[in-house]
């Protein structure tokens, strides 16, 4: 079965992440481990690993997906370049000491507008990090963008093609993003669509890559390149893959976080709906 989880604030402690996703009755969740808008975020203490591993243990959460911080760009300039290896590493370090099986990263802009100069350095950039923690399991996942501005990963072909640059590193996967999928213009609103898409990742990128899905709705139409998050059904995307998603045997034990609003039905009412489309 899918792992169904949320992301989950870790405002007042990593513990307390996973004490908001145990009361969502969550399988698997996402986190910052660090502030995801600042650059340099400190090491967990002895203690707050102690109790971050003890609280995952006692819980139904089977798998933990770190998010690196929005300010990273691997395939920037030189000086925001450096600076991004730098703090990547951190984290793989972090997501390591805690025990998080994966962090998901966002593939970087170009922002000179020369795309494939701006995909070089992002393969340099994570070949410098694979080397750097190559004794770490802690796995790197791009991902999928909605394609704003000179944004890569903008479709499953862009990121087959960076990991194939990397030599299919195992270390490398992929995040499917939903909402980011249908903004860069992939159409997932019928089983048809969906298995397309599912037949695209498989073959440019392998599905046993994808390490986790983004599950939230998009108030953006598909092709527009805009990434609004919106409840589960919500938006312009309606249920249909949501479901196929989380009921695909392929995805099962890949965890499926919501990234929709905390408004309205909040995570507990987007989770339900999940279950009830996954049939437990
Ligand atoms: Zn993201
Ligand atoms: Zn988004």
């Amino acid at each position: 079965m899918s792992l169904i989880g949320a992301h989950v604030s870790a405002s007042g402690g990593l513990h307390r992440a996973i004490e908001r996703a145990k009361l969502l009755g969550a399988e698997s969740m996402q986190v910052f481990t660090s502030n995801p808008l600042q650059w340099t975020g400190k090491n967990p203490s002895g203690a707050e690993v102690e109790s971050f591993r003890r609280a995952i243990l006692g819980s139904s959460i089977r798998k933990v997906i770190s998010h690196s911080s929005y300010l990273l760009n691997l395939a920037g300039d030189d000086g925001v370049r450096g600076k991004s290896v730098d703090a990547l590493i951190c984290e793989i370090s972090r997501c390591y000491q805690l025990g998080i099986d994966a962090v998901v990263l966002h593939p970087g802009s170009s922002k000179d507008g020369d795309r494939g100069e701006a995909e070089r350095r992002l393969e340099s950039s994570l070949s410098q990090v694979l080397v750097r923690t190559e004794d770490s399991p802690v796995k790197i996942l791009l991902e999928t963008m909605a394609g704003q501005g000179g944004t890569l990963g903008s479709s499953v072909e862009e990121i087959g093609g960076i990991l194939e640059a990397l030599d299919w590193n195992d270390r490398l996967g992929m995040c499917a993003d939903m909402c980011h999928l249908f903004g860069a213009g992939v159409d997932v609103r019928s089983d048809g669509g969906y298995l397309r898409l599912v037949s695209s990742i498989d073959w440019h990128v392998g599905t046993s890559r994808v390490g986790c899905w983004h599950l939230s709705d998009n108030k953006g139409m598909r092709g527009s390149n805009v990434d609004r998050h919106e409840h589960i059904g919500q938006g312009e995307i309606g249920i249909i893959p949501f479901g196929m998603v989380v009921s695909d045997d392929r995805f099962s034990d890949t965890p499926c976080l919501l990234e929709t609003p905390k408004d309205g039905i909040g995570d507990e009412g987007n989770l339900a709906l999940l279950r009830k489309l996954r049939g437990a």
